[in-house]
């Protein structure tokens, strides 16, 4: 017999959980428990919530090691326009945008594929959009070993937006650079391949 049980009781004990928890939430707000369209609002959130973090059940290395091929191709390798979708950690309310990522291949490439997959995995955690930028890159750097790695995030902030200061069309944007992107030639040139418009 297993002590902890297994990992499918453990989510299924955490959303059951999170149902009670996020139907005390409803009661504090509001006052309008009683309506038809509430009444599986906890589990319908607490499944959503749950979806929106699983990242923390995913290695991002192991995705990306499992698809490294050697391969000699020594130039930039870019992929933009990436969607990202997280939650603050601050507030708990979205932000989202575009995530812009580029390396240079030291004997190794990574299937193309890959590389939103990571996005997403960290980006399905509370996060600040500071350290999901790094994380981007560090895990890159360590698992691809590349000669250089750019990570740059342009997103828009549910908690500006929404609340606090209302700065409706506010976009923040964030940038992690390692190995030859710190050099400014090879920076540049990867800053006007996202800025240009090829497609
Ligand atoms: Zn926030």
């Amino acid at each position: 017999m297993e002590k902890e049980g297994s990992p499918q009781l453990k989510k299924e004990k955490e959303l059951a959980d999170l149902e009670s928890l996020f139907s005390k939430v409803l009661d504090n707000l509001g006052g309008e428990r009683d309506r038809q369209g509430l009444e599986n609002t906890p589990l319908r959130v607490a499944k959503a919530m749950q979806f929106l973090t699983q990242g923390y059940d995913q290695d991002p290395a192991a995705i990306i090691r499992s698809a490294m091929f050697d391969e000699e191709y020594s130039q930039m390798v870019l992929v933009k326009d990436i969607e990202v979708y997280s939650l603050c950690e601050h507030h708990m309310l979205p932000f989202f945008g575009k995530a812009h990522l580029a390396y240079i291949p030291n004997g190794r490439i990574v299937g193309l594929s890959k590389l939103p997959r990571i996005v997403d995995v960290f980006a399905r955690r509370l996060q600040v959009q500071e350290r999901l930028t790094n994380q981007i890159r560090d895990c890159i750097q360590e698992t691809l070993d590349p000669i250089g790695v750019a990570v740059v995030i342009e997103a828009q902030h549910m908690c500006m937006q929404m609340r606090g200061v209302q700065k409706q069309n506010s976009v923040t944007t964030t940038s992690a650079f390692h190995g030859e992107f710190l050099e400014q030639r090879t920076r540049e040139e990867f800053v006007n391949l996202i800025s240009a418009k090829l497609h």
